[in-house]
């Protein structure tokens, strides 16, 4: 089963894709965990992204493109993804869904975690104190809310009316979200 978390910045989609990954011993796919990770090794990708993460804006395709497709593409993880901060424009949306074709898979579930500005403010704020993300401070916060309103938002019209599209109320609590989540994959 694949299955695509989306939401704002903060909405809580990694925090359900840990907990998904565990419960379904499925993969989690992070874009922007794998990107951090290239710049905490400060590879030649990592050199080339850090300002533009630290600074909220996307990665470029060429970039995310490559580590996602390696993901995709990898026998060992078919239809065993759970995306989490990919797909973020509607030209990624297009290419996940092209290369899960090429490979027979397909998208099973779409959760949109749906929460307010005021709140993913409050969230990220303290989850800077907890992870010391350099993308997590007020301004920066700001900036990536905007880019989602504006580049990452249309990409729920894709979505919405698809039968695998579903909706939470993403301000719950975590487990409240989990178990919504879990009755409907049935798991
Ligand atoms: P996240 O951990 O999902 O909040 O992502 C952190 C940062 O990584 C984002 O603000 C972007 O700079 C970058 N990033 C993550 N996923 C993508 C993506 N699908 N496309 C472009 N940039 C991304």
């Amino acid at each position: 089963m694949n299955i695509v978390l989306f939401g704002p910045p903060g909405a809580g989609k990694g925090t359900q894709a840990k907990n998904l990954e565990k419960k379904l011993k499925n993969f989690q796919v992070s874009t922007g965990e794998m990107l951090r990770y290239e710049i905490q090794k400060n590879t030649e990708i990592g050199k080339k992204i850090i300002n533009y993460m630290n600074d909220g804006k996307f990665v470029d395709d060429e970039i995310v493109n490559k580590l996602i497709q390696k993901v995709i593409f990898d026998p060992s993880k078919k239809n065993r993804l759970i995306f989490d901060g990919y797909p973020r424009t509607i030209k990624q949306a297009k290419n996940l869904d092209l290369w899960l074709a090429d490979t027979n898979q397909k998208i099973d579930f779409i959760f949109f975690l749906n929460v307010n500005k005021e709140t993913l403010i409050k969230r990220i704020e303290k989850r800077k104190i907890v992870e010391k993300r350099s993308d997590d401070d007020l301004s920066t916060i700001l900036k990536r809310y905007d880019t989602y309103m504006v580049t990452t938002r249309p990409v729920l019209d894709y979505y919405s009316n698809k039968s695998n599209f579903k909706e939470i109320d993403g301000s719950l609590e975590i487990a409240e979200i989990a178990s919504k989540i879990s009755n409907i994959l049935k798991v």
